[in-house]
């Protein structure tokens, strides 16, 4: 299923754990806005489409915060996409937002808009460690934001949640997770915590003013995690996220298939779904002097078979469902089944019908037995 994601690169302030592309000043959001317009026109007239496929597309507003921007705002970029590109009007169009921006009058527009599915960015149920994320809001108004999503219609939110963040007890992650919970949420996405060399808290561990969580506790949350979530009707579909039956991201599924997608706004990247990848610049001055000028300030990169082959294992072996056996190109297929091997043996890979998968419960030492399928150049 194709789709298109719009990236907003603006923060009204920086979490410590971020490191996405955005910038905190607002000052030029609607000249950003008239941009991301323009780069849809000038990509439509080179032929960028979405393909053709009985399935509707999916559009995606991530960021950054699309929030920053007023719900009409959204809706002109979104009719603006949906006739350039859409086929149909989309079967889901997500939205990114933050508690603090979800006012009940801010929802009702959202609502009205078209949005029909929202990904609320929570994090933590602990004030403490939600002021240790510099994050906006607290842990009272995030479950406020979710109900009063609720109140405006909205029958599918997602939330964001963080573990191994450091002085997280087993029992404070617990204590979170019986909050999710609560609100009876459709998605949960939870990221265990991964500190990035140039974020806030990067910058603090290398100063070794903390130390990040050690791999014992890390495991006892992933599987607190997984065992509480699937007791309460989730299904454990990609390592990070779960899902009430039916309610499955279908814009991040086609990412995790190597689905077609087309990337607008600073940072986005496009992939056709065969072998080009286009990479828009992540620095919004150069992105509006470009598109200024009638020029999509991107690079493009054309995959090899292996390049293909390795991004495929990374995406699908994160996946409950696997890497189909059928798009192992037939040069690495001897390696690949010889290494398989080994993992079923010792429990670590399942087979059935033509997908190699791991069983969640090695979900989280994922990377290292990706890395052993990896083909590299000698
Ligand atoms: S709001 Fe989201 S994108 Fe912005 S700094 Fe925080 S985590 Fe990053």
């Amino acid at each position: 299923m194709p789709g298109l994601y719009i990236h907003i690169p603006f923060c009204k302030q920086l979490c410590s754990y971020c490191d996405f592309y955005f910038s905190v000043s607002l000052a030029r959001t609607a000249e950003m806005l008239n941009c991301m317009m323009k780069e849809m026109d000038i990509r439509a007239s080179k032929g960028e489409q979405l393909y053709g496929t009985p399935e509707p597309c999916t559009l995606y507003f991530g960021g950054g915060t699309p929030t920053v921007y007023r719900a009409g705002e959204l809706k002109r970029l979104s009719e603006k996409a949906v006739s350039l590109f859409f086929p149909q009007s989309p079967s889901e169009w997500t939205v990114e937002a933050n508690p603090d921006d979800l006012t009940e009058d801010y929802l009702r527009q959202l609502a009205e808009t078209g949005v029909n599915r929202l990904s609320i960015g929570i994090q933590s149920f602990i004030d403490r460690d939600l002021q240790a994320m510099r994050r906006r809001h607290s842990a009272r108004q995030a479950a406020e934001s979710v109900r009063r999503a609720k109140g405006a219609g909205f029958g599918n939110i997602s939330i964001d949640l963080i573990y191994g963040f450091p002085g997280m007890s087993l029992k404070e992650w617990e204590y979170c997770l019986d909050r999710a919970l609560e609100l009876n949420v459709e998605h949960i996405s939870a990221y265990h915590l991964s500190i990035e060399s140039k974020t806030v808290l990067g910058k603090l561990r290398d100063r070794g003013e903390f130390s990040p969580v050690d791999d014992r506790l890390s495991d006892l949350q992933y599987k607190m995690l997984e065992r509480k979530l699937q007791d309460a009707g989730y299904v454990h579909y990609e390592i990070s996220n779960f899902a009430l039956p039916g309610f499955f991201s279908r814009h991040n599924s086609a990412y995790w298939n190597r689905g077609q997608y087309i990337g607008i706004g600073p940072s986005a990247h496009s992939y056709d779904g065969k072998c080009t990848r286009k990479s828009n610049v992540a620095n919004n001055i150069r992105y509006i002097e470009s598109i200024s000028r009638g020029v999509v300030p991107e690079t493009v990169e054309t995959l090899s078979e292996k390049d293909i082959y390795n991004e495929s294992l990374i995406t699908s072996l994160r996946t409950a469902h696997g890497l189909d056996l059928n798009t192992v190109p037939e040069i690495f297929r001897a390696g690949f089944l010889k290494k398989a091997a080994r993992y079923l043996n010792s429990g670590r890979m399942t087979y059935t019908g033509r997908y190699y998968a791991i069983p969640s419960q090695y979900f989280l030492i994922s990377d290292s037995i990706i890395s052993d399928f990896i083909e590299v150049d000698c």
